[in-house]
């Protein structure tokens, strides 16, 4: 088994602690080790964080991995994105500056439904080219996990030809993914003409696409798009409910733009997490705050479509809720790589802690995903993903706004992305 010592950092972000989603104060120690300290792998998992000196002694024969005076932490989980997609749809940004509202872009041939068509028209072997070289560049800034939605099919071929290349791409690349199904993305157009035509693809969802993700295991998640003017609170429930009993773990897109109760109904469902919650209530925090559900923050939408209203990371973490950070990669809202971008977004716009950042990166980012077992720390047992960045002190990562410091990843011990100016 190969073994590597990562010395000479001058930090070590360990983020070690309980193997869960931390919670309101837990969020504020994510375990800073200073110089002189190393890190051991031993095949795809940490073998051991401590004194130099020590570990110099206890694994003489690893190769060492010369950090060069960086900064190293576990590698992001990037727990929300929509990396299956077509044509980057960057015609509609200028349009959104000038005022053209969300209607209208969509008359105009843009919007959710211009993916929809795009991803209908091409083949699984064409997204899965355009979504390897995009997710490749996530790892390019420090994420070792991603969580990748379908949500741009919205028939059962489409849908599953976009699962599909998900599933291809984990297999192919040295990234860690998590498949999640989201068919309830959106109303097709095709489904919108009466009301009993949006109850037609409510039970195709259900009665078709749904049993067919779950025999091919094709999806880890079952995620709605849970909004006023999307599907209802009760539409979602009945989707999720669906989904749970074929074997699916819960994701939820909740109160984005308004208080509809998607935060509640992510409680009331033990969903893993519920996911934007920039219009979440107080009701809705005191609901996360009492349940196992991660409220998952995505900022980078925020900057993005010019709002000024970000997620209430504060409430939500001194309420004693637990939060974590994602991109939100996708081609409308959020065509972001840089995850340390979106630490920076955190603490400067969400008022958190560059401790409670880090972790809402990694640790809580893990729990939204159901893997804080064994991912999101540098710690004795949890898989060896990793990533060093060209910084002197923890708290440049997001300081250095929009940079790319990563220097390299790591994941399962072997290396992912190792940026041009080399290691060790
Ligand atoms: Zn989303």
């Amino acid at each position: 088994m190969t073994s590597l010592l990562f010395v000479n950092a001058a930090q070590i972000a360990t983020c070690a602690g309980a193997a869960r989603a931390r919670r309101g104060a837990e969020m504020r120690d994510a375990g800073v080790l200073g110089a002189g300290h190393a890190v051991a792998v031993v095949g795809d998992e940490v073998a051991a964080v401590g004194a130099r000196d020590a570990m110099e002694r206890a694994y003489p024969d690893a190769e060492r991995v010369d950090c060069g005076g960086g900064v190293l932490t576990p590698g992001f989980v990037d727990s929300h994105t929509h990396g299956v997609f077509g044509r980057a749809r960057f015609d509609e940004q200028e349009m959104r500056a000038a005022g053209v509202g969300y209607m209208e872009i969509a008359r105009r041939g843009g919007g959710i439904h211009a993916s929809v068509r795009d991803l209908r028209a091409r083949s699984e072997d064409e997204l899965t080219a355009l979504a390897r070289e995009r997710l490749m560049r996530l790892a390019a800034y420090g994420t070792t996990t991603v969580e990748v939605k379908s949500g741009y099919g919205l028939t059962v071929e489409d849908e599953l030809k976009s699962l599909r290349v998900v599933g291809r791409l984990a297999a192919e690349l040295p990234l860690r993914l998590v498949p999640t199904w989201l068919g309830a993305h959106e109303i097709p157009l095709e489904y919108r003409g009466s009301p009993s035509a949006r109850g037609d693809y409510l039970r195709l969802l259900t009665d078709e696409m749904l049993p067919r993700v779950a025999a091919e295991g094709l999806a880890r998640f079952a995620d709605v798009f849970c909004e006023p003017g999307v599907y209802t609170v009760n539409e979602s429930r009945r989707i999720l409910s669906a989904a749970r009993a074929a074997g699916l773990s819960l994701k939820l897109h909740a109160d984005e733009l308004d208080p509809s109760g998607g935060a509640e109904l992510a409680a009331e469902l033990d969903a893993a997490s519920a996911d934007h919650l920039a219009a979440v209530s107080d009701h809705g925090i005191a609901a996360l705050a009492a349940a196992r559900t991660v409220a998952t923050l995505l900022p980078g939408t925020m900057l993005f479509l010019g709002k000024s209203r970000f997620a209430p990371a504060r409430a939500l973490i001194d309420g004693g809720a637990a939060v974590a950070v994602a991109s939100d990669f996708n081609p409308g809202t959020s065509p972001t790589v840089n995850f340390p971008l979106i630490l920076t977004l955190a603490v400067s716009q969400m008022r958190m802690s560059v401790a409670e950042a880090l972790l809402a990166a990694t640790v809580n980012g893990a729990a939204a995903l159901e893997i804080a077992d064994r991912v999101g720390q540098l710690a004795a047992g949890f898989s060896a993903d990793l990533a060093l960045f060209d910084a002197s002190d923890v708290r440049e990562i997001p300081y250095w706004y929009g940079d790319r410091r990563c220097r390299g990843t790591w994941v399962r011990g072997k290396p992912c992305h190792q940026y041009e100016l080399g290691i060790g």
